[in-house]
């Protein structure tokens, strides 16, 4: 197979760091089999995986190399009647959703979007409100097939090559297909408690407190509030609804699923229309509209896992800057780095205008796979005013200190010296990623950026 030269400016979903690469959409295992064999061929010009576009930095792009836009591997696709779902790669969680929760199937594992693809929720090992109950998505796979430029394997959760691509960004090879368990759900609604917190104590409170009780839970925090109101938020726990607790209409077709994109933003408009004025605005009517104690109301899944997806392209909204999602975890015990956090954003004049805390469970398998026990935050900011690299600087500190690390998905500007400290099963990926890819051909900006797949040794001789 020879390789066309179709070149394209490619960027995350954050939209800064763009790159240029050459495209080649295969779209079977074969095809996918025939890239890796001609990019051999080509001397090891780099190549990286790229699935619906939804990380925040630049883990699916390779600036001067080759992008595999993987969208194309969407077979097979089949659910067998005790719920294990075998999919193509290139599937997205939107597409499975639509076949799986009529049938009363619904996804181990969801990220706040359903825009993302198999492939991309393995390479990342996506986690999502659940993790503290159910872990990340690769705790869900019972087999994977991965077209790595030493050929084509199948692989378990027994395999070394399993916890190497699990997490592992795309580096081992190319998802072409995976088996995982769904998850039996009787309706199509969660059964939502939804309650304000004043602060961020509160807050941590209402997210430890019985936790194992719900099986999901999240806070949404409000960015711009300081002082005695740093971290007030408003809470929300769920499950899924069984026919019997559902309000009449919803009762009468339990499993309807019809997710709706209720606006498209149309292009990146040179200045943001977001600010911190319009965002405080917002995120006081967000606040003040949740109820002071708990209270329970029924959600699709589109409105509970998913809200973001109802406006299309809404990224492009920062404009043409773009913005960056930053999101670490720490483990629990390490509170004032939260705390910390969003005390030194605000000093600093760089307010997060979307700010989400979690909490995770334990590890899963992934060498490189982010969740660890502890908190998670996340925070949206816009790129283009002075200062914001140096406080995001000092964050990583805090955050290494601590023994937290920051989420590889979402990055554009973490500096390799803490890659080590964060991620300390880095030696043990570097090896089998070595094993199954000796040229060193998949590689991406993030990789490049990172050093992940050099050695120490390598990086002080600058190789
Ligand atoms: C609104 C929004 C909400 C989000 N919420 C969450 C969340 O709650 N939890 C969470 O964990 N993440 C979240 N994310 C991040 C997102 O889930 C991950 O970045 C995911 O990997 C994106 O999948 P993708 O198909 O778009 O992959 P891409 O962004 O295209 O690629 C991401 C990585 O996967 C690799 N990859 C993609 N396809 C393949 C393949 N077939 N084989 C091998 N490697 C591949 C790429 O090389 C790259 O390293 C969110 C993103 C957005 C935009």
């Amino acid at each position: 197979m020879s390789l066309a030269e179709e070149r394209q400016l490619l960027a995350g979903w954050g939209r800064a760091g763009k790159s240029a690469a050459r495209l080649v959409s295969p779209s079977c295992t074969q095809e996918a089999e025939k890239v890796l064999a001609a990019l051999g061929n080509e001397g090891g010009r780099p190549a990286i995986a790229r699935g619906l576009g939804r990380s925040y930095g630049d883990a699916a792009q390779c600036g001067g190399g080759t992008v595999i836009d993987c969208r194309g591997l969407t077979a097979p696709f089949e659910i067998s009647p005790s719920g294990l779902c075998r999919a193509g790669g290139g599937l997205s969680i939107d597409s499975l959703l639509e076949r799986a929760v009529p049938a009363g199937w619904f996804v181990p594992v969801t990220p706040g979007t359903r825009q993302v693809t198999v492939g991309g929720a393995i390479a990342s090992d996506v986690h999502g409100k659940n993790h503290h109950v159910d872990g990340a998505f690769a705790a869900h796979l019972r087999r994977l097939e991965l077209v790595a430029p030493t050929g084509r394997i199948l692989c378990g959760p027994e395999d070394p090559a399993f916890a190497a691509s699990c997490g592992g960004m795309g580096l081992t090879g190319v998802i072409t297909e995976a088996t995982f368990q769904l998850i039996p759900i009787e309706s199509s609604r969660i059964k939502v408690e939804t309650e304000r917190a004043g602060d961020l104590d509160a807050c941590m409170a209402l997210l430890a407190e019985r936790a194992e009780e719900h099986r999901y839970s999240v806070a949404w925090v409000d960015g711009l509030a300081g002082g005695r109101k740093l971290g007030r938020s408003v809470v929300t726990r769920g499950d899924h609804a069984r026919p019997a607790e559902l309000p009449a209409g919803a009762a009468k077709d339990p499993l309807a699923y019809r997710p709706r994109q209720r606006f498209r933003a149309p292009l990146a408009p040179p200045l943001s229309p977001l600010s911190p004025a319009t965002i405080a605005l917002m995120n006081e009517v967000w606040y003040r509209k949740a109820p002071r104690t708990s209270k329970t109301s029924f959600e699709s899944i589109a409105s509970f896992f998913h809200p973001l997806d109802a406006v299309g392209d809404w990224n492009l909204l920062y404009g043409t800057r773009g913005f960056i999602q930053y999101q670490y975890v720490v483990p629990f015990g390490a509170e004032e780095v939260v705390r910390d956090s969003l005390e030194r954003l605000g000093r600093a004049g760089h307010p997060p205008y979307l700010v989400v805390l979690k909490t995770f469970g334990p590890p899963g398998q992934g060498h490189l796979s982010f969740p660890r026990e502890g908190w998670t935050l996340a925070l949206d900011l816009p790129l283009g005013r002075a200062g914001l690299a140096e406080v995001l600087d000092g964050l990583d500190e805090l955050v290494a200190e601590a023994g937290g690390r920051v989420y590889l998905t979402k990055d554009s500007r973490l500096r390799p010296e803490l890659l080590e400290q964060m991620y300390p099963r880095l030696p043990a990926w570097r090896e089998e990623a070595r094993r199954l890819d000796p040229d060193g051909i998949m590689s991406s900006d993030l990789d490049r950026r990172l050093g992940l797949r050099r050695s120490p040794e390598k990086k002080a001789l600058g190789k």
